[in-house]
């Protein structure tokens, strides 16, 4: 790995449970490989403002259990211009920072990307996120755990939603991705999923719980994806409360609960996995990769590849709900 000697953390965009595992992991494994460690606050903000502190182990012990990212995180406009970006270049080459590891979503990966280019700068990143939008691994840090937030969370509204006889819709998470709400629905027994990556009518959808109501169900639940594309839980449950009058209709938001907590075992040992893999990126002159898992086995995604790319839904998650929905 030629000339780097000083290794830079940042998380930066939306908070995920796991990121603290992978600040852990990256400080350790780079340690144990004989580098010095910095850790960056609050994303490319504290690149640009020169917000840093040298990561000893200690500083990463009693982590691995915390949700949120003792980095803290933010967004950061002024890194998305040329100046800005040149703000954070010279703060990188002042500190001695040779390599970066930037955890985050979509948007961080894309300034990861944008600046390993312009500065010629070794960059590996690691898909941070509770969306599971990334293209290239099978799952995001923090989607895990957020997809254990909503089924507890839908168990409980299941209570009511059984006991009043209603109809929920309850909206999840997942920027334009339907992976929380659909795996969500089929882990709670949901009736019904609505997702940005398929269109469901309203008509569909009231035929369905309708048909279920017929049978022997007395609630319903489905999980709607927040996107412009599905309109979210509060419109869809109008359109259907105006159509179909005879049903009690409830909304829930879950909202940033989603995002908390202490990441489950697979967030751990994901977070853990990725993180010390992204040093072993660096030691082998990977750059502009992002770490990936894929049939349980470590990859490297190129970031054009993990950014551009759409991340297909499994059609077969999405017949099983239709059919165990009945
Ligand atoms: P996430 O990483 O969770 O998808 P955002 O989309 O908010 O979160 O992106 C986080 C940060 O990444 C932004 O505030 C910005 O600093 C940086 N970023 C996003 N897109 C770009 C871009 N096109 N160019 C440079 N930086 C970007």
């Amino acid at each position: 790995m030629a000339g780097i000697n000083c290794i830079g953390i940042l998380t930066s965009g939306g908070d995920a449970p796991g990121m603290n595992a992978a600040i852990r992991a990256v400080t350790r494994s780079a340690i144990f490989g004989g580098f010095k460690v910095k850790g960056i606050y609050r994303g490319y903000r504290g690149l640009i403002t020169g917000e840093i502190q040298e990561f000893k182990t200690q500083n990463v012990s009693n982590i691995i259990q915390a949700g949120g990212t003792i980095l803290k995180t933010a967004r950061c406009k002024e890194f998305q211009t040329p100046e800005g970006r040149q703000l954070a270049y010279e703060t990188l080459k002042k500190e001695g920072i040779d390599a970066l590891v930037v955890i985050g979503g979509d948007g961080s990966l894309t300034g990861a990307r944008i600046f390993a280019t312009e500065f010629n700068f070794p960059i590996v990143g690691l898909p941070g996120t509770i969306d599971n939008d990334l293209y290239g691994t099978d799952k995001t840090i923090g989607y895990d755990t957020a997809l254990n937030t909503i089924m507890e969370c839908v168990d409980k509204i299941r209570d009511t939603a059984t006991s009043h006889e209603r109809l929920f819709f309850i909206e999840v998470m997942g920027r334009d991705a339907g992976f929380l709400a659909l795996n969500g629905a089929i882990a709670t027994g949901a009736e019904a999923a609505i997702i940005p990556e398929i269109s469901t009518e309203v008509d569909q959808l009231a035929e369905l719980i309708q048909s279920g109501f017929r049978k022997s169900k007395n609630s319903s639940i489905v999980l709607v994806a927040e996107s412009p594309i599905t309109g979210g839980a509060m419109a869809l449950a109008e359109r259907v409360k105006n159509e179909y009058p005879q049903y009690d209709v409830r909304v829930t938001i879950l909202g940033h609960l989603q995002r908390g907590g202490s990441p489950t075992a697979v967030d751990r040992i994901l977070a853990s996995r990725m993180g010390a893999a992204a040093v072993d990126a660096l030691l082998e002159d990977q750059r502009n990769v992002m770490i990936g898992i894929r049939n349980d086995e470590i990859v490297y995604v190129p970031f054009s590849k993990a950014i551009k790319n759409d991340k297909p839904i499994n059609r077969e998650l999405l017949n099983t709900l239709r059919r165990l929905s009945i």
